[in-house]
């Protein structure tokens, strides 16, 4: 089977954009799920994996499409591992500007400031499919309490990477997208696919 049209499990313009600057090459035309008449699905789950296979296979059955979901959020070593799963909702409000705040508070007087964003794939031939394809990939930095930046979103101005001297947000879209866990997980999703002879 040669992929053609897949549903993303998603309606953030930033991800679509990511993703198909890679699948389009590859002759794999990508549709946000809203312009399908797909609403959001839940993401009551615990792990990043399922949370992707249940938008995966919500979209893929609403659409009979082959269907295409990430998951993502910030593990924090000194918290362990949150905010993670809970990452787009980890205030109360749920903004960005919140959520960095939440999270910088629930720091304060902890030592350790290491921390990872991780980013899994999921793509679903069909809603049943017993096979889907999974990719992750995981990107190790530190928090900063001082914000840095204006690039990326979410919590980029407070992800320091020492390597780089400078935040995910002072990282221009190429060179995050080559360092970052989605850029990562995208790159080895479509070696997977090529083994599956999904695309040519
Ligand atoms: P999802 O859309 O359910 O996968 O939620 C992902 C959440 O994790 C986002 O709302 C952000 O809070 C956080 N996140 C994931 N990737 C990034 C990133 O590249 N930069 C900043 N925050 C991110």
């Amino acid at each position: 089977m040669r992929l053609r049209r897949v549903v993303l499990a998603s309606n953030n313009a930033g991800k679509l954009r990511e993703l198909s600057a890679l699948l389009a090459p590859l002759g794999l035309a990508l549709e946000p799920q809203a312009a399908l008449g797909v609403p959001e699905a839940d993401e009551p789950h615990d792990t990043f994996l399922e949370n992707a296979l249940a938008k995966a296979r919500h979209a893929s059955r609403l659409t009979g499409l082959p269907a295409l979901a990430d998951d993502s959020g910030l593990c924090v070593d000194a918290l362990g591992g949150r905010p993670g799963v809970r990452s787009a909702r980890w205030s109360a409000r749920g903004t960005d500007a919140a959520n960095n705040a939440q999270l910088i508070a629930d720091l304060a007087g902890r030592t350790g400031r290491a921390a990872h964003y991780y980013c899994v794939l999921v793509l679903l031939r069909a809603a049943d499919d017993p096979q889907p394809v999974v990719a992750d990939a995981s990107w190790h930095g530190e928090v900063i309490d001082a914000p840095r930046g204006t690039g990326g979103f979410g919590y980029d101005p407070h992800f320091y990477l020492p390597g780089e001297g400078c935040t995910a947000a002072e990282l221009d879209a190429q060179r995050k997208n080559l360092l970052g866990h989605r850029g990562q997980a995208l790159r080895v999703l479509v070696e997977r696919l090529r083994r599956d002879r999904l695309v040519g």
